[in-house]
């Protein structure tokens, strides 16, 4: 999107051009930058753009290099979809770079930002080396200096107020073996404050889905979508948050599939869509209730799957009773005749794909919308099969992968939670005494009622932390607030509440920022001392593997040899650890060299431990084969044809059962019983229980391709095996390890090899649930956000009571929702992502290839209420919240959005209230573009489960910004 022609505000590299008072236009931004048009163009092309080969002297390195010419493959580090990247290097420069024509998922297209990743490899904006702050000025230091110089602080904050007061902030930007290793960090530190950027983007998903059926993932693939018969997308705009999925999409599209959009905004997404249905934010489980309750009243529904497969559908139709066409319009603003139409078309047209992104779930009840999702998608018997599933579009490259086994507040690698058995299991992989790990841990109790010790109690969610550090002692269950915190790899202004988070980090005693930019994290705040930034590399200047959205592990080569002064995160991991006193712990089965752990090594350790979620198959000689074979696998079904990976799915999708000599290929689609549980198949999992209330909770006659067991079963463990005599199929060495374990708990893998020789799958086979009992809502209903403008439906769909004790954190529900904030700030605020950036926008706002694309913060408003404000299409406004955030963006007049609805992207930083921060940075690494986080206007609200934050809606007022307006002479 190209907003106005303006230039760079205040860009280094173009300072002539600033103090002389000259703007900079096109043509010579691309002089000066080396870029060339064409580039530009391509990289605008929206959305799916070719590569174009970069000719070497385009490049803007200054020696002309020669030398042999290296192709290294890796992956683009802007998205989930995980591109396939190909660098030229020579002379170890990275000069260019090629399309990827053999990659099985984006087939030689890129976006804008995948087009540009050699931009961001050699980004010029880098943070170069370690520095802090002294008297409010940067002062670059040594690596030594930095490590022990903060290292000590830590650790004297850890020994004065527990080691619960640090916060270590992981990355979704790390890959497996980076983000494994900082979880197994933090333990060692002995605490579970650690977290990282899946909490505020899926965590509600992961909840949602896995307390459905058993997995909280993506069930198919973006390539299998071109299987679907129908396309559903709600709260997801792919052709700007995942462009090159577009490229299935419209497989899909063009052999006849409909595509329903259901979106507030008209997006670019939508304007494909055969149908495009505006929906109020925050009311996604009406609409889905809605459509359901048109399934329902035509008899829809998949009723022989439901009775096999699904457990307490009932209670869902008594639920969806209520929604009936007149109230899902007066609460959705849907009218009956296109909730009828979509539903019709997804039932006319099986199996459907459902796919959702964060519109969906960045809200109080965004486990609730997940979960309605989930349940459209079995009413409809579109689950386990090519075309169906529920396709969820994660955010950052590794997002998926960090979830699966890296730093999460809530749980230990690989989904095994915090209970002295998950703890025993992981203590033993990494070889540590598990009551040595337990010292390491603060050992008081807390907890209203029940009481908890810190090591089996969940962390502090990233999206609290400004709460972990403001709330007193008396209201935190953990010894002290936080003292100090440490973000590595994570954008602050991704995060809502921004006046009280600059209020948190000068609270701090400490604040650290490990990363390739010094992110808004360096500026956001007034502090004078006790900021540290080190200089961490991408991922393009080391290597090891990556899980996409589909769940494939991609291995990704070193392209660079690290830049300037930066470390890899593994290297800086290491080195903390040696400080702390811990690094023989950290890497007791890893070899260690110059300070740096070797990747593969730490990847064969998620391998013997990470059972329960399949991540045992994926050697790094497997992982490794895949990547030299790319052209081997088929693009839409992703199976190996032949050649070294024959049959074998690309990135062997976990669950990859076993261990890597049992050669599982991975598992494409979830679910899918057509298939054998050593194909790839799997019914779902029986991770509830075998029963509920009296009723059975295993699946009812149906079972996997090949199952010895023709109905369902629990999940498998060594007393299941004796029962079934099939305990003496394990070997002696299999029998001395499995004995009183489970199918996730057995180091040798016996029980998981026997359970599949016989057809079955490790985890049992049972029924998907539609009743969460564990959750405060077990069956999905509707609640009325905490800013809502809808005053009279609070009584009838009120949110929740509020919450003493909520992740070691009071939470506020009902105390907020029932002030009424609507007259004074009367438009719903929503906010999304661009083509041109993604996250906190620190990376991409530092590319100059992107930053041109993309020059200024702005709201997108509706022509009635500008009119109605007195706002004209490019003025400077103020975006104004409850909570007291203001914000000075430019306006977008458009009918994008419609009246009562505003729009802001997510992706800039760097100017605070009008204040332009651009001097605070270290010298030459401030991004191109700045501008100002719609974040500091979104305002308090915390999913019920979860605690995701909810930044799809809330109220603001926007006003002229009259000054400003004057000194232009407009007014
Ligand atoms: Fe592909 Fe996503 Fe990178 Fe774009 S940002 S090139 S869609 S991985």
């Amino acid at each position: 999107m190209k907003l106005f022609k303006r230039p760079l505000p205040g860009a280094d590299a173009f300072s002539t051009a600033q103090t002389s008072g000259h703007g900079i236009d096109r043509r010579e931004f691309l002089r000066r930058s080396g870029l060339s048009a064409g580039g530009v163009a391509l990289a605008g092309a929206v959305p799916l753009s070719m590569m174009k080969k970069v000719d070497a002297t385009a490049a803007p390195t200054s020696a002309q290099p020669t030398g042999e010419l290296k192709r290294v493959k890796s992956v683009c580090t802007h998205c989930s979809v995980g591109c396939g990247v190909i660098a030229e290097v020579q002379n170890g420069v990275w000069i260019g770079q090629e399309p990827a024509f053999d990659h099985p998922f984006n087939l030689g297209a890129h976006c804008a930002k995948g087009a540009s990743v050699r931009e961001h490899g050699h980004g010029e904006k880098r943070l170069k080396y370690p520095m802090k702050l002294v008297d409010g000025k940067w002062q670059r230091i040594g690596w030594n200096q930095a490590i022990d110089e903060l290292g000590d602080k830590l650790a004297a904050i850890r020994e004065q107020y527990g080691p619960d007061s640090v916060y270590w902030l992981g990355s979704s930007k790390h890959n497996n073996e980076q983000a494994y290793l900082l979880r197994k960090f933090a333990a060692l530190w002995g605490s579970n404050n650690i977290d990282h950027q899946a909490r505020i983007c899926h965590s509600t998903t992961v909840a949602g889905v896995a307390n459905t059926w058993g997995f909280g993932a993506m069930t198919n693939s973006y390539n299998d979508i071109h299987n679907a018969k129908a396309i559903f997308i709600i709260g997801g705009n792919p052709a700007e948050a995942h462009p090159v999925s577009m490229q299935h999409i419209f497989r899909a599209k063009e052999r006849g599939a409909p595509l329903i959009v259901v979106d507030p905004r008209f997006t670019r997404t939508a304007a494909h869509a055969d149908l495009h249905i505006r929906i109020r934010p925050g009311t996604d489980v009406p609409f889905i209730w809605g459509l359901l309750w048109h399934v329902v009243q035509n008899g829809w529904e998949d009723k022989t799957f439901i009775e096999q497969r699904v457990f307490g559908m009932d209670d869902v139709r008594k639920e969806v009773a209520k929604w009936n066409p007149a109230e899902v319009e007066r609460v959705t603003g849907v009218p009956e005749e296109l909730a009828h139409k979509a539903a019709r078309i997804m039932a006319q047209n099986r199996p459907g794909t459902f796919i959702w992104c964060m519109g969906g779930t960045q809200h109080t009840v965004g486990n609730n919308n997940t979960r309605a999702y989930c349940i459209f998608q079995l009413a409809l018997g579109n689950m386990g099969v090519e075309g169906g599933g529920t396709n969820v579009f994660r955010g950052h490259d590794n997002v998926q992968g960090a979830t699966d086994v890296g730093p999460n507040a809530e749980s230990l690698p690989a989904y095994y939670g915090l209970s002295e058995d998950a703890w025993r299991h992981w203590a033993k992989v990494w070889g540590i005494d598990f009551d040595w790990l337990a010292g390491r841990f603060d050992q008081s109790e807390y907890g209203a009622g029940k009481t908890v010790k810190p090591m089996f109690n969940n962390g502090i969610p990233v999206s609290r932390w400004v709460d972990g550090v403001l709330e007193t002692n008396e209201n935190i269950s953990q010894r002290n607030p936080l003292k100090a915190m440490v973000f590595w790899g994570h954008a602050p202004n991704s995060q809502v509440r921004g006046p009280e988070m600059k209020a948190a980090m000068e609270k701090l005693d400490v604040l650290a920022v490990i990363d390739p930019y010094p992110t808004v994290t360096a500026v956001m705040h007034d502090r004078k001392d006790n900021v540290y930034l080190l200089p961490a590399c991408t991922q393009f200047e080391t290597y090891g593997s990556l899980t996409s959205s589909n769940r494939s592990i991609q291995w990704r080569s070193q392209i660079i040899e690290p830049l300037f002064e930066s470390r890899p995160d593994h290297t800086i991991m290491y080195q903390f650890a040696r400080k702390f006193g811990f690094e023989k712990e950290l890497t007791k089965n890893i070899e260690v060299e110059n300070d740096t752990p070797l990747i593969e090594d730490i990847l064969r350790e998620i391998n013997r431990g990470a059972w329960a979620a399949g991540y045992t198959g994926q050697s790094p000689e497997r992982l490794k084969a895949h990547q030299e074979n790319w052209h081997t696998f088929h693009t839409t079904n992703l199976k190996g044809q032949g050649g070294p990976c024959d049959g074998e799915y690309y990135g062997l999708p976990w669950p990859c059962w076993g261990t890597p000599e049992m050669k599982h290929p991975g598992s494409h689609i979830l679910y899918d019983t057509s298939k054998t549980i050593a194909e790839g198949g799997s019914p779902f999992r029986a991770r509830f229980g075998t029963e509920y209330q009296g009723q059975s909770l295993l699946a009812k006659g149906s079972f996997s391709k090949g199952s010895e067991i023709q109905d369902g079963y629990p999940e498998f463990s060594a007393d299941l095996l004796k029962k079934l005599n099939w305990w003496n199929d394990l070997t002696a060495a299999e029998k001395a390890q499995a004995e009183g374990k489970n199918w996730k708990t057995d180091p040798s893998g016996g029980i998981i090899r026997v359970a599949i020789q016989h057809g079955c799958a490790p985890y049992g086979n049972a029924k998907a649930r539609c009743i969460v009992w564990n959750f405060p809502d077990p069956v999905p209903i509707h609640r009325e956000p905490l800013y809502t403008p809808r005053r009279d439906l609070v009584q009838q769909y009120p949110t929740y009571e509020d919450r003493k004790r909520f992740w070691r954190l009071p939470t506020r529900y009902a105390s907020i929702q029932q002030q009424d904030f609507s007259n004074d700030f009367p438009l719903i605020m929503t906010s999304g992502r661009l083509v041109e950036y993604e996250g906190g926008g620190d990376e991409t706002r530092s590319n100059p290839w992107l930053a041109e694309l993309q020059q200024e913060m702005f709201v997108e408003i509706n022509p009635r209420d500008a009119n109605n404000a007195g706002v004209r299409h490019g003025e400077q406004v103020w975006v104004a919240g409850p909570e007291g955030g203001r914000i000075r963006v430019m306006a977008f007049v458009t009918e994008r959005v419609r009246p009562g609805v505003v729009f802001m992207p997510f992706h800039f930083g760097g100017h605070y209230e009008g204040r332009d921060l651009r001097a605070k940075y270290p010298e030459g690494a401030a991004p191109y573009v700045l501008g100002e986080s719609c974040n500091l206007v979104f305002t308090y609200g915390y999913d019920s489960v979860t605690a995701m934050q909810e930044t799809k809606v809330s109220l603001c007022r926007i006003e002229p910004d009259l000054i400003s307006e004057r000194a232009s002479g407009r007014v």
